[in-house]
């Protein structure tokens, strides 16, 4: 335990209690703070700052000043102060991963598979700073000379969300100061410490001041939309859902400001007849379960062939059953809390709706009394494809499986839906997996596996789920401008 409680003293030391603005950091000018609470206990962790719009234009400001001298700084430089973020937070990572459990609620565990995934797009995209080319061709005429040439497209502002409280912040801001863009952090109101944490990283070994921004808000659209209207913002980066995007995304419009969506999601699942069953029902069990559910590409509708179903959903279930649901931070824990009492309540809404138009519940399906917001892994049966919990972004720990009998009846469903995030597939037919992708509507596709994610491969959606990519070489295109250069060929005339 006294290890524990200094693990957690630690890991809260990492988080400034102030907004980081032109390398100071200060408190909000109007004094204001709020309360940052642990979903497991329900207690209070922290405060952070309560930026008011006077403090998200000075960290604009601050962004722009400093935006020449970034852009102009030699991209070996950059790097190798991203590289320097990467190994500090490798020493940190368990007070890291410990901050995520206690601000958010994964287990630790997951905690620290978050500091890997997440650092490495630091460690990536400082590999990536000095590759950064235009190219050189000639007019299929032969009378011009076509140079183009990479800018960074200059500040940019992030809005993040709750559930990956690292990786959302180093996804965007790794590639962005790889670019020779400037940058100002926002993270989500409910877990805004890790955020912090990495701020004062960026800010510990030498990004120079006005380079790494960070603002913390409660009541977030008074003081962003300000700083989106303003001609100095040059880029708007957004991860949360679909409604927000969107508004966000008519804000932008009318400042001409380049945007990036990643919306959300409501993954398929798809298991044929010939799938391999016991490598599904492990996939099915870490893609739906992981970060309790909270992830934008966890499989979110399972339809199962007819013939495997029952086995499928019985399988799984006894697998959910099996877990541990607890505080994140004790040993033996599998499932954290829910991240707030809201989003429980909209994850117990949609299972009680479904167990009213006749759904059956294999395990889980309420709500854990007593203190934190607790929910157990759940599966339902006996839907229909049209039932809101399969056609609706459950973001928790249960799994509505609708069975189907033909390629074409799931292709329907799978592309019924308006976003268009992950999928994943399980069959035995590389052929038919290949068709499949062919035809699916979804940005990435998991074939045969559970997880997806990495810094070296292009993250993001179509349809409602967003424009844009985060990671691989996909991902810095988002902070560059292409800009063309003509010259005239003297040998040919003009
Ligand atoms: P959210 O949209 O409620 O909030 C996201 C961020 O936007 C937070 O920082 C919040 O403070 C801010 N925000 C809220 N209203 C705003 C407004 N009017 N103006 C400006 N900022 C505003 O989302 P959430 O609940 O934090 O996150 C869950 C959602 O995020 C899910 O839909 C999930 O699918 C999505 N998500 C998508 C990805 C992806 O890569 N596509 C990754 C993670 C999460």
């Amino acid at each position: 335990m006294t290890t524990t409680n200094s693990l957690i003293e630690r890991a809260l030391a990492l988080a400034p209690s102030a907004l980081l603005i032109n390398g100071e950091w200060r408190a909000s000018s109007s004094g204001a703070q709020f309360d940052v609470l642990n979903p497991a206990t329900e207690e209070v962790l922290a405060t952070a700052a309560d930026a008011t719009p006077e403090d998200g234009m000075a960290a604009l400001a601050a962004a722009s000043e400093a935006q020449d001298a970034w852009a102009a700084t030699p991209s070996r430089v950059r790097a190798e102060l991203l590289r320097a973020a990467f190994d500090r937070i490798n020493e940190l990572s368990e007070e890291f991963a410990a901050l995520m459990t206690l601000e958010m609620g994964k287990p630790l565990a997951e905690g620290r598979a978050e500091v890997t995934y997440g650092n490495e797009f630091l460690r990536w995209y400082s590999e990536e700073a000095v590759r950064i080319n235009g190219r050189y061709a000639s007019s299929p005429e032969g009378n011009l000379r076509i140079l183009t040439l990479k800018r960074p497209v200059g500040p940019a502002l992030f809005i993040t969300p709750w559930n990956f409280p690292l990786a959302m912040a180093t996804r965007k801001a790794g590639p962005a100061l790889a670019a020779g863009c400037t940058v100002i952090l926002k993270p989500a109101t409910i877990t805004p410490l890790t955020t912090l944490a990495f701020a004062k990283v960026c800010h510990d070994v030498g990004f120079p001041p006005g380079v790494v921004n960070v603002i913390t808000v409660q009541d977030t659209r008074p003081v962003t939309g300000p700083m989106i209207q303003d001609r100095r913002l040059r880029k708007l980066s957004f991860t949360g859902s679909t409604p927000v995007g969107m508004a966000l995304m008519k804000e932008a419009a009318s400042n001409v400001v380049r945007t990036s969506m990643e919306l959300g999601g409501c993954a398929p699942f798809i298991v044929f007849e010939d799938a391999d069953l016991d490598l599904a029902v492990k996939a099915a069990r870490l893609t739906k379960l992981r970060n309790m559910g909270e992830a934008c590409n966890a499989a979110n509708r399972f339809y199962v062939h007819e013939d495997i179903a029952d086995e499928f959903s019985r399988r799984l279930a006894a697998e959910f059953d099996a877990l541990t649901v607890g505080n994140g931070m004790a040993d033996g824990t599998d499932i954290g809390p829910i991240v707030s009492a809201e989003q429980r309540y909209a994850i117990d809404e949609l299972v009680q709706a479904a167990v009213a138009e006749g759904g059956e519940v294999l395990t889980g399906g309420k709500i854990d009394e007593g203190k934190g917001f607790f929910y157990r892994p759940t599966v339902v049966t006996g839907l229909s494809p049209e039932s809101k919990l399969v056609t609706e972004e459950i973001f928790g720990p249960v799994a509505p499986i609708v069975t189907f009998q033909t390629e074409e009846e799931v292709l329907g469903y799978a592309n019924g839906s308006d976003v268009g995030l992950a999928g994943y597939l399980h069959t035995g037919s590389m052929e038919r997996a290949l068709r499949m992708a062919e035809k699916l509507e979804v940005g990435m596709l998991g074939i045969n596996s559970g997880t997806i994610s990495n810094a070296a491969a292009p993250f993001g959606g179509v349809k409602h789920s967003g424009i844009g990519r985060e990671g691989g070489p996909e991902g810095i295109e988002e902070y560059l401008e292409t800009i063309y250069v003509g010259f005239p060929n003297p040998h040919t005339g003009l």
